[in-house]
């Protein structure tokens, strides 16, 4: 029966015997199926109302009324865009989560896709006075999903200026060697304490609560970046000190670098 799913393990002991386990995640299949279709349709039946109730906010927000009340719309606003973008993250992690692997591989010239996360990055950055350093290898790109890569690095952006106090430092970089390809985004912001880096990539795991939910992420940032990896056949590596910075690796696997073709 081609619904039952069995998962198997085999160990060996000495030269000869082998144990063969299998075991039936049927149910298991079923149930994670059930869960992500839930987020799904959850996400999408929220979207409706909530572009209602920005509309209007936005109408309200044009008249002249008492300061109070504009205070509270305010408020509204900033809350109802926050919900906007929590929706828009939580259907892209079940869009992500619906298969192990992306669909068609495009090559991506990924010179040009980093240098549009760095100008977005620089315009998120301005006030802060971050400033940008780009270490991009000349030589190779990278196939794989645009949209995807680019909602992955956008994140880890998104985070180094958040993470980071004014006038911080952060440095994109692009290389490739034979272990394959890697971005990374380094800053010199608060840093992690080495018991939460494990768990980071949890949906809606955050160290400081308070600080992250003011700062305007959803808590979905890693998870989405994790699962852009694994579709990939990639991983993300995290290396962090506190108090001196942060570097988030996305690291691709070889056959999917290649050289960059030059017009002749
Ligand atoms: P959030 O929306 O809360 O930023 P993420 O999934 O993007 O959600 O990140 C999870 C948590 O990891 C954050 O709440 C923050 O505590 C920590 N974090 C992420 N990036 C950095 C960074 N560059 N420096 C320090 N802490 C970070």
């Amino acid at each position: 029966n081609s619904d039952i799913r069995l998962q198997y393990q085999i160990s060996t002991f000495g030269d000869q015997d082998r144990l063969l386990v299998a075991r039936d995640i049927t149910r298991l299949v079923r149930l994670e199926q059930t869960r992500q279709d839930f987020v799904a349709n959850a996400s999408h039946e929220l979207r409706t109302p909530l572009t209602v109730i920005r509309g209007y906010l936005e109408t309200f927000l044009d008249q002249e009324l008492p300061r109070p009340l504009m205070r509270g719309l305010n408020q509204m606003q900033q809350q109802a865009r926050r919900m906007e973008s929590l929706v828009t993250d939580l259907l892209l992690l079940s869009r992500l989560e619906a298969s192990q692997h992306i669909s068609d591989e495009h090559p991506i010239l990924i010179h040009a896709l980093i240098r549009q996360i760095h100008e977005d990055g620089e315009a998120l950055a301005t006030e802060r006075g971050h400033r940008f350093v780009l270490d991009i290898d000349p030589e190779y790109d990278l196939l794989g999903q645009e949209n995807e890569l680019q909602s992955a690095f956008s994140n880890l952006v998104f985070n180094a200026v958040r993470y980071t106090p004014d006038n911080g430092t952060i440095t994109l970089r692009w290389w490739a060697d034979t272990q394959g390809g890697h971005f990374s985004v380094t800053d010199d912001g608060i840093g992690i304490e080495p018991m939460h880096i494990p768990r980071l990539t949890e949906r809606f795991y955050r160290i400081d609560e308070s600080r992250s939910s003011a700062s305007g992420g959803t808590g979905l940032g890693l998870a989405i970046v994790k699962h852009v990896l694994v579709r990939h056949d990639g991983h993300l590596s995290i290396e962090s000190v506190p108090g001196e910075g942060s570097t988030f690796t996305c690291h691709f696997p070889p056959d999917m670098v290649v050289p960059v073709r030059r017009a002749e």
